[in-house]
Parts: structure tokens; sequence; C-alpha cells
């Protein structure tokens, strides 16, 4: 796959978890061996339906998502791998703190797994419980140190803000201790209360024990200034990196990579649509034993408005957005978020502010 023009990437949802947290929205399955191969087994099928749909593009990215990918067996991730016969390019695994065997992550190296995204949330022990994790702060520096160790240099960790009884001293320890492990990347997250979750169930009790307005505010601000001092650069509202370490992947939602997702719940966006697969192993291996696409929603946004989204999502990347590439966006609005002082208008590009930064979603809301 080599020598094309246009880029796309490739994400693989492998949905098992030893146990559901009690704030996950995510389509998650018990871990079985018998569903591991039945899953494995639909997803060859469905790479078959649509490799023909890559065929004039070039794979950039592949991204194993969960779930918890590390849970489906470095021999499995290998066979896809083989189907779809990546090259050098940028390939992660998610992977939870508790599943960080040495061996285990040997094999995930030698199968191509180049980039680590590991799922820490918190180095505060009662944090991670209130969270209901799995692993402790101690197993998930060991986990980093594990993975570096396999020869995985690339790691990416997420870090969670607004947990209920968080303090702004304990998430400035959080930010302190992963500055100190050998990562190369940040995610940061906040708690939200997705319905279905047991996290929604408890909202009532919940929700007040969560950082007020300003302290939560105070806590994004504290990584902004902790991480550049260690290195990390801020490079999106969420994301910070070492030099040279911006997820690829992840880069692609922001300026609207086309991608293609395979298994159970999986999305894709493709030629201007957005579509999803059933969230349902049973049914997903169904439909392809059928020959059917497995997709049960699909939509395609109106030109304009497709463009107003995509030029908003870009808006994330702190680079900021070549106004070119966006001949039909609304110059009052911008001009208006200009004298507002949330973006800046200079030599062609719009750019977030510090304070659109914060309002973000103030900034969406009256570009969409
Ligand atoms: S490990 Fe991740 S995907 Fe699995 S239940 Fe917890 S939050 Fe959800």
């Amino acid at each position: 796959m080599t020598g094309k023009n246009s880029e796309f990437s490739l994400y693989f949802h492998l949905p098992f978890c030893k146990k559901k947290c009690d704030y996950c929205h995510f389509f998650v399955l018990p871990e079985r061996e018998l569903h591991k191969d039945q899953l494995l087994h639909g997803l060859r099928k469905e790479w078959q339906l649509i490799k023909a749909m890559c065929e004039d593009k070039r794979l950039v990215s592949v991204y194993f998502g969960g779930g918890t990918p590390s849970l489906f067996g470095s021999d499995r991730v290998a066979e896809i791998l083989s189907w779809i016969n990546p090259g050098p390019i940028e390939i992660t695994l998610e992977i939870n703190p508790d599943g960080v065997a040495e061996e285990l992550m040997n094999a995930y190296a030698k199968a191509g797994i180049n980039r680590a995204s590991l799922g820490v949330q918190s180095f505060d022990d009662n944090l991670l419980q209130t969270l209901s994790r799995t692993h402790s702060s101690a197993l998930a520096r060991r986990a980093v140190d594990g993975i570096y160790n396999a020869g995985i240099s690339n790691i990416s960790i997420d870090l969670m803000f607004d947990i209920p009884g968080q303090t702004l001293k304990q998430w400035e320890t959080s930010l302190i201790t992963a500055c100190s492990l050998p990562i190369t990347h940040i995610s940061l997250y906040n708690l939200t209360f997705e319905p279905r979750t047991v996290f929604f169930k408890k909202r009532k009790d919940l929700q007040p024990q969560t950082p007020d307005e300003a302290t939560s505010q105070a806590m994004y601000k504290s990584a902004q200034a902790i991480l550049p001092a260690h290195g990390l650069s801020q490079y999106e509202i969420s994301a910070f990196s070492k030099p040279g370490c911006q997820s690829l992947h992840n880069s692609g939602y922001w300026k609207a990579r086309p991608f293609l997702g395979l298994g159970p719940s999986a999305f894709s966006y493709w030629r201007g649509s957005r579509f999803r697969n059933i969230a349902s192993l049973n049914k997903y291996c169904r439909m392809l034993e059928e020959g059917k696409r497995p997709i049960d929603f699909e939509e395609t946004l109106e030109p304009a408005p497709s463009l107003r989204e995509r030029f908003v999502i870009n808006l994330r990347l702190l680079e900021g957005v070549d106004l070119n590439c966006y001949p039909g966006i609304d110059s009052i609005s911008l001009r208006e978020l200009e004298s507002n002082g949330l973006i800046t208008l200079q030599s062609g590009k719009a750019k977030l502010t510090d304070l659109g930064i914060l309002h973000y979603d103030t900034i969406a809301a009256e570009l969409i």
C-alpha cells in the first residue's frame, strides 16, 4: 500500500475487558477465548469485504482500540497485521496497566506494535478505586517501564480529571508522576456521566463530589503549565507530546482524514459519510457470514454543515487552521470570535487563543 496520494487510517475495535469500569460507556464484552476467535474470524471477513475500498489510498496509521486490546493476544493482532501488511507506520495498541507482562509486551513489539496507549487515568490509589479501575498507581508505573523495556518507546498515557473527590493537589501529583516516566504523549480527559453506566445511576451521589468549575479550570491550567515544563508541548486541546511524538492517528480525526473502523461498534468516516458497525458480536458476525457489511447507522452531512464541522474539529489543533481550505466558513462569525479574544486570524490562519482553548465548546456552538 505505497505510492498512493490520499491517506487513510484503520481502526480495529477489540472490545474485551476483564471487568467493566463504572464510568465506561463503550461497547465492552467479558474476556472469553471463544469470543476472541469469533471476533478474529469476523474481522477477517470484514477486511475481505472492504479492502478494495482502500486500494487507491495510502495507509498511514493503524489503531487497536477497545475495550482492552492487549487482552486479544499478540498472535491474533499479528494475524490482523499480516492481512493489511502496513509497513513501517504508526501502529498503536491500547493497553491496561494490569495486563503488562514482559513476555506479552515483547510479543506485541515483535508483532509490529510500535506505539502504546496506556489507560492510567490517575496515579492516586483512592481515585483509582473510585473509578473502579483494576490497577494501582505502582502497577501503572511498572507498566510504563515494562512497555518501554519491551522496545515500545512511543508511549501515551490517559489521565482523567473531574473525578469525584479529586483535589487539585492530587491532579498535580498525577501529572508530575507521569512526567517522571519514559512517556512521549499524554491525553487528558474529564470525567463525564454517560447514560447506561454505573456512574450515571449514582450521579445524584457522585456529581456533587466532582470538582467545581473553578477547580476544574485550575486543573486544566495546571496541566498546561506542568506538562510543557517537562518537555510535553500542547498541540491539541487535550493532547500533549514530546517533539515528533504527536499522535498521527488522532491527528487524522482532527484533520478529517478518512478512516475505516472494523469490529462491533466501530465508527468509520469515508467519502464524507459517517457510519457505525452494529454493537453486538453475534449480529456483527452473522451479518458478515451473510456477506453483508455490519453497519447499523450511516449519515452523510450536506456539504455546508460538513465543512463547518470539519473546521471546528480542525480548530482543536493549536497550530491553527488554514482558512483557504475552508472557503465557506462564515467570516462574520470568525471576526466576532476574534473580537471576543477567542481566536486569532493572521496570515490566512485561524487559531485558538488561550481563552479560546478554555471556551472551545462556545466557539463550536457558535460556528456549527
Ligand atoms: S478498561 Fe477501558 S474500555 Fe474497559 S471497561 Fe474500563 S474504561 Fe471501559
